[in-house]
């Protein structure tokens, strides 16, 4: 028998926890600790115990699919490429579209990118961060300069004060909720506001419920008072930051009295002076958030509003301190940082900068140049071009995304799909997705393949090869190699190895231009930025200054808007969507986990019980949850847990889809659905 241990970084959430993957005769069979990382010293949460439980499963792609008649029948590689080449070759660069992987490697990004703006040439490439956190890549940006965590998880555990707001940390990002223990174990106070009583909400000194879509509100009282109380840190206010008296005018109307704020979002005022009173006066404070702030058409002003709080008190550029948004995917990310966004190439290097175009469009060299210097379509603005403006785009290629579950009004999602002319999906299962593509190509999980991935809080971390792809399925950044072949630039596209493409990375990547595999193969690996060889990496930014050119924080007014749909008389409860501890976004890899289905094999809706005994509604009862887009029926989960007026489902399961229901208002600049606030009703079926 042949047994090796293969250290590798989860290909879950964003956290970035190492695990070794037991590999028995060549195949992946399970997890073992690995206890040299700093991040999780050698624990992991369910999803990591069992991340091997899917790599192996039968519905694994294993030959190309193309489909004909209606129907998939299997074909060679080279039918698959020829296809492809021929069919983009027919299109205009802008007819064509790409949207690039959380869950596949920076390598395989940048391919991607590249393959989208240098082979394709269209301007439209984006990702599902649009989906997620594209409201803290613009906020912060603007708040500070750079649009990511700005600290580091193994910091949070230092901090004097946590509030949490937006973030059940303990089931979606668990190990960074250790860390959460470990401060309050340190003495420090958490605060949690959540609509729903979450396990983060369990370890909570002081928790409130609110109603999903009035953070803005809430954030702005919490500012109000600690301004009216003195408690803001003056010193920070007056030397680095810009924009505070229009702040500070916005936030002391009366507006934001806590008692006023009471009655928008539900908290008691006294728990909202409480919290204004723990922040403001503790040493450090570390504000954690996720999609609960970011998934709303104001998201970039909650995104604002946090980075707001967090320097009137100081906490910016501290040990302790910061605006932790903590990014949903595994590689989120570092597909961001890759460039797979309509504005940017790699590093957050915009694409309209004449200068920033040439580099590129230099080092690639390309005979006959790459996209023209503008921007492209958001994943979102193309499902709406598609069926708004029917041939304006005609030719899509997806790896590793599903956005026939992960989008939001999936009907209209649909829709859009059917508008395509001809679809790519390079996936690892057949996909709700997939199942829409004119050609499939099988690809790699992250077992099966060496590159790196960059976690919530920009530890660029490696991944390592346990296993090869099943039967002919191929790693991801080979295919992308062989479809720029196939459409006749072999000679920009002449990797060897994961490792080459990284150093290609790191010549174009201010931020990433002092790493290489050999400084990354180390445990702690290395944060962005870091600049040269000699860099030891940054895991708190904006110590000194902010990334601003004149290094100064940008503080911004900010008014309390309501979500796109409220309740009324005909939908009157609010639905927000989330994810459980036991799956991962759209279930593709952990539903073919045997041990996480069979912990929780469908989906549900959570009704609070004093809705529930209004509408007639018993626990586990079926029930038809609607709103003005689609029904869809599902479990009913009656509980205390989760206030009154509000509703919640995971929306990870196809059968009982949450996104059939979910609202595609957008925030005007950042273009993120509103995934969390949305108007039902539910009716006993
Ligand atoms: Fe994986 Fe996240 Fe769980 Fe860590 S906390 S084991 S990265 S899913």
């Amino acid at each position: 028998m042949d047994l090796k241990y293969v250290q590798t970084t989860c290909p879950y959430c964003g956290t970035g926890c190492s695990f070794n993957l037991v590999v028995k005769d060549g195949k992946v069979v399970g997890t073992q600790p690995y206890k040299r990382s700093p991040v999780n010293e050698g624990k992991v949460c369910p999803k990591g115990t069992y991340a091997h439980e899917f790599v192996n499963s039968p519905d694994r792609l294993t030959k190309p699919l193309i489909k004909k008649d209606g129907k998939f029948v299997e074909a060679t590689w080279d039918e698959a490429y020829d296809l492809i080449a021929q069919k983009f070759k027919s299109y205009k660069p802008d007819e064509i579209a790409c949207l690039s992987s959380a869950r596949v490697s920076n390598e395989e990004n940048y391919l991607l990118m590249k393959l989208a703006r240098g082979v394709f040439k269209t301007r439209h490439v984006d990702h599902c961060a649009r989906l997620c956190h594209a409201s803290t890549v613009a906020g912060l940006a603007a708040s500070f300069g750079s649009g990511a965590m700005t600290n580091s998880i193994l910091d949070i555990a230092e901090s004097k004060c946590v509030f949490v707001i937006g973030s059940n940390t303990f089931e979606q990002h668990p190990l960074i909720g250790r860390k959460i223990v470990q401060a309050k174990l340190n003495g420090a106070k958490v605060i949690v506001f959540d609509p729903r009583y979450t396990p983060t909400a369990k370890q909570a000194d002081l928790y409130a419920s609110f109603y999903s879509g009035t953070d803005v509100a809430i954030l702005n009282c919490l500012m109000g008072e600690i301004i009216r109380n003195g408690w803001e840190d003056k010193e920070w206010v007056s030397k680095r930051a810009k924009g505070y008296e229009e702040l500070k005018a916005t936030v002391l109307k009366d507006d934001y009295l806590p008692e006023n704020v009471e009655k928008i979002s539900g908290i008691p005022a006294a728990d909202l002076k409480t919290a204004a009173e723990w922040i403001g006066n503790a040493e450090s404070t570390a504000l954690l958030y996720s999609m609960g702030i970011t998934q709303h058409t104001v998201g970039v002003d909650n995104v604002k509003s946090t980075a707001n709080l967090q320097m009137l008190t100081g906490n910016i550029g501290k040990r302790g301190g910061g605006v932790n948004a903590l990014r949903g995917q595994n590689n989120v990310q570092g597909a961001c940082d890759m460039g797979c966004l309509p504005v940017v190439f790699t590093g957050y290097q915009k694409v309209i900068d004449e200068a920033v175009h040439k580099k590129f469009a230099d080092a690639w060299g390309f005979p006959d140049g790459i996209c023209e210097p503008k921007n492209g379509y958001e994943v979102t603005v193309m499902f709406n071009v598609l069926t708004d403006n029917p041939g304006e785009l005609k030719a899509m290629y997806i790896m590793g995304e599903n956005p026939m579950l992960s989008d939001p009004d999936l009907t209209h999602a649909e829709h859009a799909l059917e508008q395509l002319e001809f679809l790519v999906v390079q996936d690892i299962f057949l996909t709700e997705t997939a199942q829409h593509a004119d050609v499939v190509l099988p690809a790699s999980c992250y077992a099966e393949k060496e590159g790196t991935q960059t976690s919530t809080e920009r530890r660029v971390q490696m991944w390592r090869t346990a296993q090869d792809p099943p039967g002919e399925a191929k790693v991801d950044w080979q295919i992308l190699c062989e479809v720029a072949a196939a459409m006749g630039y072999a000679a920009q596209f002449p990797y060897q190895s994961a490792e080459e493409i990284f150093n290609e990375i790191a010549k174009v990547t201010p931020s990433y231009a002092g790493m290489n595999y050999e400084r990354l193969n180390r445990p702690e690996a290395l944060h962005w930025p870091c600049p040269s060889v000699d860099h030891p990496g940054t895991p708190i930014l904006h110590i000194g200054k902010c990334s601003h050119p004149d290094g100064m924080g940008v503080m911004h007014p900010i008014e309390w808007k309501p979500p796109a749909e409220v309740p009324d008389a005909e939908y009157p409860y609010i639905l927000t969507t989330g994810r459980c501890i036991w799956h991962w976004h759209t279930g593709s890899m952990t539903r073919r986990s045997e041990t996480l289905d069979n912990e929780v094999p469908t989906g549900w809706i959570e009704i609070n019980t004093e809705d529930a005994k209004e509408l007639g509604i018993a626990n586990k009862e079926m029930v038809r949850a609607s709103s003005r887009r689609g029904s869809v029926e599902v479990e009913a989960k009656v509980t205390d847990e989760i206030k009154k007026g509000v509703m919640f489902m995971p929306f990870h399961f196809a059968e009982c889809a949450a996104n059939v229901l979910t609202n595609n208002a957008l925030d005007p600049i950042a273009k993120i659905p509103e995934f969390k606030a949305c108007a039902v009703k539910v009716e006993k079926i």
